[in-house]
């Protein structure tokens, strides 16, 4: 068939020679790779890093992990209107939405909110829309936090209880990989010279 783009590549279907059959300039090739990243770690010029006691700086515009705010007096920010969920193009948010009790204004801002809110991690690609959606600065992607290595997919669903903002900023979650306060300012600063 004719291609369209005229940009396909014709080969030319030469006979394999013996080298080739047994794959001898593969192996070489393979080899020398090999050798190559053997004599780089042996002279110190690693390219790999001591995860997770090491780790590589961030992108100037890495978006980090989600955070769901609180007000100035600590209650839930988010009303579960749903429009980070619809903005979402990888339909990685879900939420139930539940009315506010008496006796419950000092948890929650306005009379709806959230009774469960999550993220799936796997299927988020850290766009960030759901940030720019939500119209009650809500959700936010906090750049010095990112989703740490688990070994079950469950692992990866983020509910409440790893996403709402602790009461006290002292109070940090520590399920995510935090960087320390100097690689924080660090990227923030880098982030406002972009
Ligand atoms: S960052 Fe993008 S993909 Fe991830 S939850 Fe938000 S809108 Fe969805
Ligand atoms: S995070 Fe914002 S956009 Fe998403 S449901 Fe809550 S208030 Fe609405």
């Amino acid at each position: 068939m004719e291609s369209l783009s005229k940009r396909a590549k014709v080969l030319e279907k030469k006979p394999m020679t013996f080298a080739e059959r047994a794959y001898l300039p593969a192996i070489f090739q393979g080899l020398t790779i090999t050798m190559r990243h053997f004599f780089r770690a042996a002279t110190k010029k690693q390219v790999t890093v001591r995860y997770p006691d090491e780790t590589r700086p961030f992108s100037p515009v890495f978006r980090g992990l989600h955070v769901l705010k609180r007000d100035e007096a600590g209650r839930e920010r988010c009303t579960a209107c749903g429009l980070c969920a619809v903005a979402c193009p990888a339909e990685a948010i879900t939420m139930v939405a539940g009315e506010r009790k008496k006796g419950e204004e000092n948890l929650y801002r306005e009379e709806k909110y959230a009774v469960s809110y999550e993220i799936n991690m796997l299927r988020c690609i850290f766009c960030g829309l759901c940030e720019e959606a939500c119209p009650k600065a809500a959700v936010y992607l906090q750049a010095d936090k990112m989703a740490p290595p688990r070994f079950e997919r469950d692992e990866f669903i983020y509910g409440k209880d790893r996403l709402v903002e602790p009461v006290t900023p002292d109070n940090r979650s520590k399920r995510g990989i935090q960087l320390t306060p100097e690689q924080a300012d660090k990227l923030r600063a880098q982030m406002q010279t972009v």
